[in-house]
């Protein structure tokens, strides 16, 4: 593999945790997974194999035994990452292996207990730390989301109703890479607040599922914080750096069991082991490095992977293990996963001014807010000192930090002192014997308006003061709680820890080195002062090929028997899903109409970004399309065109048979229109109403209602006529 300047390898270490009772009460047989420290080897036992078989290691990292605590995992294989990530790289933990091996203690741990705690609660701690002792010219924004894949779709766990949303949409930018759309982050100003949010996130967690662990073993968990943090850079101006940290809890990698299953818990099933195993195809194809092609495509997982696996982030893998006998086979599949996984190599480079910085938009918004504050305090000083009669000078525009409190009292006090001040002139002009009534009413109203409007500007003041400190607050400025840390002992602690945690990563290096150059070379330089001690040598040396020979050829039949077995239960997978298609097929043939069928066939297409089959739009025929493209301006708002008759009847809520439709309501006028009685009264009985028949006919329709209109009162009206009336009113006001 090539290795350029910048990159790294993907650091792999092994977790094995102790025997639980069960497994100890099983039998005597003791774990099958021995550990070398010093050399970072884990030593692999088959409890199945002759004793004269040789025994499997594999060398990575840093290996962790079942004494191990979680703060020396995290010390030695954390520590460094999260220091990257707070100056700006992208940093990824992914802990894999079997259900029930320790992925969820490594990462969460026991969050009460400070020796238990596990990589994500030391991780805040790190985080905040790091922030409250930095400089403070720097500010920090930290953001957190978390989310599951279940079945291949991503859920927000900090979405309140992520239960019935649909499944979140994965989209590519070219400046951040992969990200999910529309993704709940909440930004968090404490150790505290972020733990609230992953709090949150597990009981949404929990509560989707019935049995947790059952459902942990099922569902990918990622965990994101983003920190962003502004340096005043050599330049003068402000630079922003961006670190994402990906904290993953994996599915259990152990083989869902598919015998005898159907439906959704097939479906299940197909998918944990798609993504896992796409995951697998990943590592492998990077691993290779020969083959261009990786299929991070292939499932939800590695998409989101992307970056931390041969892309620009750090990446660690932890990778843990069951000592148990019983899980032998899951074991060497973990260890041989974790293997190739390290010869994965990632370019990790800092996220430098990233036109998508949060940061820069909070500090932007801030500004303009605190403008306009400052605005404000001027334009009500200016007036303040105008009320004062003192001349005014320029000087308040350009508010510091020290003053502001002080302005801010000065508006206060000047509120307070025009309220006084109109107080005093309301009760001046109530007194005032010479003003006439009316007068006095309207200046008296015109100093309530002028009152009126210092409250409402007094009150906009606030809401803009507590906007621009709720702005504020969410940034972070570094060595404002410096008093809390200045812990000068537990800073050195600290450091003395981080130094000895590096030395030993260097010092198991250096063995690792060493032992391979001893193989290399020792045996080369040997000169040999008579046949007798060659032969000897040579003998040694083939036996030790030999035994080579016999482990390299015992691994080529264990990787073929994998392969064989995962053959067949894809194989299996298959048979099981093409039954499920025959199935489907045959309710489609059957009972569904042919002509119905093609139809939807038509406007169905593949959409290959979203791995989905999607429904075209319904498109109006050629012909048609002028016809259907825009609404009638009439029918914005309605199902359909509609008269202004109806809608004035719908604004008058008439009866509800009628609304919105087309539909005039004509009932018998009843009262003669043009006919009074003689004494002038507008009352007519029903007996009168044959004299409707003399009116001229064209006024009809006019005269009759408008006249109708005007004597409505006096109908016993129907909701209809009312409404005609107001039609009539409406069409009048036009
Ligand atoms: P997973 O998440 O991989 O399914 P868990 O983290 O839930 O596994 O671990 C299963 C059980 O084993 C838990 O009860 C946990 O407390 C215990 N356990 C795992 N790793 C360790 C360890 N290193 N030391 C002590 N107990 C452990
Ligand atoms: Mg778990």
């Amino acid at each position: 593999m090539s290795k350029n300047k910048s990159s790294e390898s993907v650091k792999v270490v092994v977790r094995c945790r102790p025997l639980n009772r069960k497994e100890e009460s099983n039998g005597p047989a003791g774990g099958i997974v021995q550990m070398d420290l010093r050399l970072g080897q884990v030593i692999l036992r088959n409890p199945r194999a002759l004793p004269s078989e040789p025994q499997k290691t594999f060398t990575f990292d840093a290996v962790y035994d079942a004494n191990s605590k979680q703060r020396d995992l995290y010390d030695e294989s954390v520590r460094p990452l999260i220091d990257s990530v707070l100056a700006g790289f992208n940093g990824t933990i992914f802990a894999y292996g079997q259900t029930g091996t320790g992925k969820t203690y490594t990462m969460q741990g026991a969050w009460r207990d400070p020796e238990k705690r596990g990589v994500i609660p030391n991780a805040f701690d790190h985080v905040f730390t790091h922030i409250s002792r930095s400089q403070s010219d720097k500010q920090y924004l930290v953001r957190a989301s978390y989310l599951e894949i279940y079945l291949e779709e991503i859920r927000d766990l900090l979405d309140p109703n992520h239960g019935n949303a649909r499944g979140l949409e994965l989209r590519e930018s070219p400046d951040t890479g992969v990200y999910v759309q529309d993704l709940t982050s909440c930004v968090c100003k404490s150790i505290k607040e972020i733990e609230e949010v992953m709090n949150v996130g597990n009981q949404a967690r929990a509560v989707g599922a019935t049995d947790m662990n059952e459902h942990s073993s099922r569902s990918h968990a990622l965990f994101l914080i983003t920190v962003e943090c502004s340096q005043p850079g050599p330049d003068g101006r402000k630079h922003i750096r961006v670190g994402r940290l990906n904290l993953v809890d994996l599915a259990g990698s152990e083989r869902q069991t598919k015998t005898g299953v159907q439906g959704e818990r097939l479906k299940e099933a197909a998918k944990i082991n798609l993504s896992l195993s796409a995951l697998g195809n990943v590592i492998s194809a990077l691993a290779d490095g020969r083959s261009g092609h990786v299929p991070y495509r292939d499932s939800k997982l590695t998409r989101l992977l992307q970056d931390s696996l041969g892309g620009n982030a750090k990446t660690v893998m932890v990778a843990t293990l069951g000592p148990a006998p019983q899980h032998y086979d899951e074991t060497l599949t973990t260890l041989r996963y974790a293997n190739r996984a390290k010869n994965i190599q990632n370019q990790p480079r800092v996220n430098e001014d990233p036109k998508d910085a949060l940061l820069r938009e909070f500090q932007k918004e801030i500004a303009r807010l605190r403008a306009q504050l400052n605005h404000r305090k001027w334009r009500s000083k200016q007036k303040k000192e105008q009320v004062d009669g003192e001349g005014w000078e320029r000087d308040g525009y350009e508010e510091t930090d020290g003053e502001e409190d002080g302005v801010e009292k000065e508006a206060e006090e000047y509120v307070k002192l025009e309220e006084q001040r109109l107080e005093r002139e309301k009760e001046a002009i109530r007194d005032d014997q010479f003003l006439l009534a009316e007068e006095k009413q309207r200046l008296l109203g015109e100093k309530e308006k002028m009152m009126g409007d210092l409250r409402m500007e007094q009150q906009a003041a606030e809401q803009l003061t507590a906007k621009y400190k709720a702005m504020e607050s969410k940034l972070l400025v570094g060595g404002k709680n410096i008093i809390d840390h200045t812990n000068e002992q537990q800073k050195m602690l600290e450091m003395k820890r981080q130094e000895i945690a590096e030395q030993t990563c260097n010092e198991r290096e250096i063995q690792q080195q060493m032992l391979v150059q001893d193989e290399e070379t020792l045996e080369l330089r040997e000169t040999f002062t008579s046949l007798q001690q060659e032969v000897e040598a040579k003998t040694k040396k083939l036996k030790k090929l030999y035994n080579k020979l016999q482990t390299i050829k015992a691994e080529i039949k264990d990787v073929n028997d994998e392969h064989v077995k995962n053959r067949q239960e894809l194989e299996q997978t298959q048979n099981e899903l093409t039954r499920e298609l025959k199935f489907k097929y045959l309710i489609i043939e059957n009972f569904i109409p042919p002509e119905e069928k093609n139809k939807i066939m038509n406007r169905l297409t593949f959409d290959p970004e979203e791995d989905q089959w999607k429904y075209q739009p319904l498109v109006p025929a050629e012909s048609k399309s002028s016809q259907m493209k825009k609404r009638p301006t009439s029918a914005v708002g309605y199902k359909r065109p509609i008269s202004q008759y109806a809608r004035v009847a719908i604004a008058m809520g008439a009866h509800s048979r009628y609304r919105a439709e087309n539909i005039m309501f004509l009932e018998l006028d009843m009262t003669p229109p043009n006919t009074s009685s003689p004494d002038g009264s507008s009352e007519a009985g029903p007996n009168q109403s044959s004299s409707l028949d003399n009116s001229p006919i064209k006024e009809k329709g006019v005269h009759k209602s408008r006249s109708w209109c005007q004597s409505q009162k006096s109908i016993t009206s129907s909701s209809s006529s009312n409404s005609l009336a107001a039609c009539h009113a409406a069409t009048a006001a036009q």
